[in-house]
């Protein structure tokens, strides 16, 4: 596609929700090595510099072209003087001595690996590190750590959830999720959401949301269908046993949702849906070109996680729009709502502090259209 030239381009907003931005990214060397620096502040807990590398990464990530020099960059918001010295040293010699120091730092590395297993969060890997531990095979030897549930199946699936899931591995899982659903109810509504709706090839889990049109009936509707992935077998009568079922794990959290309540402004804090995190099994025959494993994996299978939101069908829209990404792009939404429209956004609402109202939304478009935003495609929220 022709896109424009630097000296072309129109103003660049600050807001990610004002920028259109889909996977091709042509500046990865710089936004590679912004993510890095993104990582060590997030485990240092440094909250400023954390945010100011992800808004520049974000920014680069939007352009239809490649910086070449420092003065491609001087119309570009969110670019401030430690981003730009990054940027230089990567212009001048090819990479950044700041982040390579980072990369070979144990501490990092160390962070990076407990932080890759699924339940094990920064605090967690933290307080690890701080015992001396430095591999699974020591974390898993040490008889004085108690893994929960989630971090259990975090490491006896670690080979298979740290593996990419692909697109066709995507549409197989809907496959099965829609069947198990419209045996349900057959007024179920299921929509592929996060990265997938986006139009990545790859993705670290798989996010739908299920619901039913009639409201008040998706109440009840997951536990049903982690009920009916329980009882479901992938493999012949003959050859089943209990360890076959589709199911390996899953976390169920039931609804806490509260429709007074006004919306979040913690971006952080999970929303208030009825949700549940799980570990599947798809098997080789259910994926159109087969799994993506690796090459002499003769399992014939893989586990896969897989997140299910049910909201309420009049949360539809809202629940759609913060559940489809990126992270980045939901952030900058709510940032845009709040400072340049006076207003509360999250995954159940949108407020309008002015008029001290609530504003409706049956799609998408209706909630960018409320914070006179024009529309941005799924596949254009890359950021
Ligand atoms: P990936 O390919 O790595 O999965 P992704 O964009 O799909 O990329 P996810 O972590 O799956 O990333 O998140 C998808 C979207 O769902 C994000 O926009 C995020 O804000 C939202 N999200 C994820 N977990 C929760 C949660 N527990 N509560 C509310 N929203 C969440
Ligand atoms: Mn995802
Ligand atoms: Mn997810």
């Amino acid at each position: 596609p022709e896109g424009p030239t630097p000296t072309a381009v129109a103003t660049v907003s600050q807001y990610a929700c004002q920028r259109r931005t889909t996977t091709e990214n042509n500046n990865k060397i710089f936004t590679d090595a912004f993510e890095v620096l993104v990582e060590i502040y997030e485990f240092n807990e440094i909250e400023g510099p954390c945010l100011a590398f992800r808004r520049a990464a974000s920014v680069l990530k939007s352009l239809p072209w490649a910086v070449q020099c420092l003065g491609d960059t001087h119309n570009l918001p969110c670019l401030g003087e430690h981003t730009k010295a990054i940027m230089e040293e990567i212009l001048q010699y090819g990479r950044s001595f700041e982040v390579e120091k980072i990369l070979s730092d144990e501490r990092y590395q160390t962070l990076k690996l407990f932080t890759s297993v699924f339940g094990v969060g920064p605090k967690t890997a933290e307080k690890w590190y701080r015992r001396g531990l430095r591999s699974f095979s020591e974390i898993l030897a040490d008889r004085s750590i108690r893994l929960n549930r989630m971090q259990q199946s975090g490491f006896q699936h670690y080979g298979d959830i740290s593996r990419a899931v692909s697109k066709a591995e995507a549409l197989a899982l809907r496959n099965i999720i829609d069947e198990a659903v419209h045996a349900i109810t057959p007024d179920a509504v299921l929509a592929l959401t996060g990265g997938f709706r986006r139009g990545k090839e790859f993705g670290h889990d798989v996010d739908f949301i299920v619901t039913t049109t009639e409201m008040g009936k998706e109440e009840g509707l997951l536990p049903r269908i982690i009920d009916k992935l329980t009882k479901e077998v992938s493999l012949p009568l003959m050859e089943r046993d209990w360890e076959k079922g589709i199911l390996l794990y899953c976390d169920y959290q039931a609804s806490t949702f509260d429709i007074s309540k006004l919306p979040s402004r913690r971006f952080e804090a999970m929303d208030h849906f009825a949700k549940c995190f799980l570990i599947l099994r798809l098997e080789d025959s259910q994926v159109g070109g087969g799994l993506h494993i690796a090459e002499g994996d003769i399992r014939g299978w893989r586990a896969v996680r897989v997140d299910l939101v049910s909201p309420p069908m009049d949360r539809y829209a809202f629940a759609l729009l913060g559940w489809s990404g990126s992270r980045q792009f939901e952030r900058d939404l709510r940032r845009f709502a709040r400072m340049e429209r006076h207003m509360l956004l999250d995954n159940h609402a949108l407020y309008d502090k002015t008029k001290k109202e609530f504003l409706a939304a049956t799609t998408e478009k209706d909630i960018f259209a409320h914070l006179g935003l024009e529309y941005i495609e799924p596949w254009q929220r890359n950021a």
